[in-house]
């Protein structure tokens, strides 16, 4: 990878500016495009005076120029929370499909290795536990959701016939619940609203009845298996998330434990089409890649509040 031209499509959101990072750190040449719908400048204000990092301001859903020759590709621009993509149907509909669609062909004209960043969300309210990439899944297209999954599954479709067709070196990652540092207080998710509840002393806000599950990866070990699975030669999407499973009553007990801080329990109803269980079989990351996650989720829950803490973001 030394020495290549790298350009990450998001790269002033939460995954995306970790992956800024990494390459810059590394010395390659990183183009960030990022139309700062739901990223942040901040993510990224510490690479903007180095001289191999260059902050493009662009929608990825239009055509897009880059004056280099390209190596890779790691296309991680969309919203992806749930409220935000309920905030942003159609831009959430673009970029996963026109942002998808201008990012390979920016990958066909250089031969770039593409990363595309797909999501857990492609299993819908999956009725197979744990998911396992031959899972089809169980979405419903015209819900609310539907925007963002229905982008993401056209995206991996599209991903796969530039492989097939146009034999573009590509790689689909199924992201499951990820979190950490850079995680915009605001975005609605179960992880920034807890911990927003936590440092205000709110009490935790329950969806639904509370036994609904997740699995949390810490960002640092997401990061890790990006990075083996652009190294591979995987074309087939391959889930990188942590097997822990926590309930969300579970979950809101583990967060109080962390942060030494007890709060009441209010219950909201749960939105539609939110998925009754979440859980990735990693076999084939653990097989094809060494990949599995280190980081407890008390410890990276730990370092997260902290971080909040001292970036002052635990104000909206
Ligand atoms: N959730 C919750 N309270 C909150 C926010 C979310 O109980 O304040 C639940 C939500 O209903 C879902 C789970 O936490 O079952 C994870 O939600 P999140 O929005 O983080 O991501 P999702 O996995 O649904 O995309």
């Amino acid at each position: 990878m030394k020495n290549k031209t790298v350009v990450v499509t998001g790269g002033a959101g939460f995954l995306g500016s970790h992956l800024c990072d990494y390459f810059v750190r590394r010395e390659n040449k990183v183009f960030c495009v990022d139309n700062l719908v739901t990223g942040n400048i901040k993510n990224i204000q510490h690479l903007l005076k180095i001289n191999n990092f260059d902050f493009i301001k662009h929608d990825i859903s239009k055509p897009i120029k880059i004056n280099a020759k390209v190596g890779y590709i790691l296309h991680f621009a969309s919203p992806a929370s749930p409220i935000d993509y309920l905030k942003l149907p159609i831009p959430t509909l673009k970029v996963g499909s026109l942002g998808t669609y201008n990012s390979l062909g920016l990958a066909k004209a250089n031969k770039a290795k593409f990363l595309l960043a797909s999501t857990s969300e492609v299993y819908g309210d999956p009725l197979v536990h744990p998911q396992k990439e031959t899972y089809w899944g169980n979405v419903n297209p015209i819900g609310p959701r539907g925007v963002y999954d229905e982008a993401k599954r056209f995206a991996e479709a599209i991903t796969m016939a530039y492989h097939r067709y146009h034999k573009i070196n590509t790689s689909i990652i199924r992201i499951f619940n990820t979190y950490g540092p850079r995680m915009r207080i605001d975005d609605g998710r179960v992880v920034p609203n807890f911990i927003y509840q936590i440092l205000h002393k709110k009490p935790l806000t329950i969806y639904g009845n509370g036994n609904q599950t997740r699995s949390f990866c810490y960002y640092a070990d997401l990061i890790d298996g990006i990075i083996r699975l652009l190294k591979s030669d995987l074309h087939n999407p391959v889930n990188i998330g942590n097997p822990d499973e926590f309930t969300m009553l579970e979950f809101a007990k583990l967060i109080q434990e962390v942060s030494g801080t007890k709060v009441k329990l209010v219950y909201k109803p749960l939105p539609e089409d939110d998925p009754k269980k979440r859980k990735p079989d990693i076999t084939i990351a653990r097989k094809l890649l060494r990949w599995e996650p280190k980081t407890k989720l008390s410890e990276g829950i730990k370092v997260t509040i902290d971080w909040f803490k001292e970036n002052n973001y635990g104000k909206k």
